[in-house]
């Protein structure tokens, strides 16, 4: 150890099994079909990742009807509405669902939900696309819960009126129960979705921050500003007791003056980064006297999931 200076790496961090088979799924459509493809939303919140299919022939758009009739298009891995759907129909689109089976998991809740006659409450932030995706399934009978003020906005629901909440996959377990405790103290007819809907690579993701942010100075989590997991973990670091906390995409980001009289940085990463990014922190902490890295490891991980059918390998 140097001047005592040392590092804490979370683990796991990064791709999750919903990111690896949303990339995976765009570079196989490129092998495939050949460029340009086109990507309704970013396939996944990070901007590296996006930058670097987009100089190999990947076509961002924000709606299918920026792409051409006939198009290759990808959509994202936050699911999209029955809506968008159809209108990329509409325009003989080859589609390919990078949705993350996960958010489709909480899809088929809304529609089942829906039509066994509930009033859904999603718990989620306004404006993310996963949110717009699931509460497109059921519009007559979703409405939003942003933030524990979200839930004074509601309106009231009578005793037999059947209500239930589900969430979006990437939000910050503590917060979201903080949340459901208050929507069931205003309904407590409330009932509880099936199972999680937070994924397990979020709650994996913040089970480790938390481990190790007790002990930061400093937290740097990798990941961009638009992606909820990303930004969820600056905000567990701190809840847990990092004395700091920034996000940064790249390590050229980093200021300087963050790391003044800073002993323990911990670093950990959003789940749509790629590790390479957080080997250039590592380096750029390495070079600044920060030699010593020990990796946190709080659980381990072995999901994954099949690409969209057309994609996969021919069975022989
Ligand atoms: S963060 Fe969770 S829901 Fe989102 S893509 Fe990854 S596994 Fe799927």
């Amino acid at each position: 150890m140097t001047d005592g200076k040392n590092v804490l790496l979370a683990a796991p961090r990064g791709y999750c099994a919903g990111v690896d088979r949303a990339v995976e799924t765009v570079e196989k459509a490129l092998e495939k079909y050949g460029a340009p493809i086109y990507v309704r939303k970013q396939i996944v919140h990070n901007r590296y990742v996006v930058e670097s299919l987009a100089k190999r022939g990947v076509i961002f758009v924000e709606e299918a009807s920026e792409a051409p009739e006939g198009a290759h298009l990808v959509f994202s891995a936050h699911g999209i509405s029955p809506a968008v759907r159809n209108q990329a129909q509409e325009r003989k689109q080859l589609t390919l669902d990078a949705t993350c089976p996960l958010v489709t998991k909480v899809h088929k809740e809304a529609q089942r939900f829906e039509r066994d006659g509930y009033h859904i409450l999603l718990v989620g932030h306004e404006g993310h696309e996963e949110v717009e995706g699931t509460a497109g399934e059921a519009p007559d009978v979703t409405h939003l819960v942003d933030g524990v003020d979200g839930v004074d906005k509601l309106p009231d629901y009578l005793q037999d009126e059947k209500l239930i909440w589900l969430s979006q996959t990437t939000l910050s377990v503590d917060e979201t129960v903080v949340i459901v405790n208050k929507l069931r103290e205003r309904f407590p007819h409330l009932e509880n979705p099936p199972s999680d809907d937070i994924c397990y690579a979020t709650q994996n993701r913040q089970e480790s921050v938390k481990a190790i942010a007790p002990k930061c100075d400093l937290m740097i989590v990798v990941g961009s500003k638009n992606s909820s997991n990303s930004v969820r973990l600056v905000e567990v670091a701190l809840e847990a007791g990092a004395r700091d906390s920034h996000l940064v995409d790249f390590a050229a980001e980093i200021d300087e003056s963050w790391l003044d009289g800073v002993e323990t940085v911990g670093v950990t990463c959003g789940a749509s980064v790629p590790e390479l990014l957080v080997r250039e922190v590592l380096e750029y902490l390495d070079d600044r006297g920060f030699n010593d890295v020990e990796q946190v490891t709080t659980s381990t991980e072995s999901i994954t999931f099949a690409l969209p059918r057309d994609l996969r390998p021919a069975r022989t």
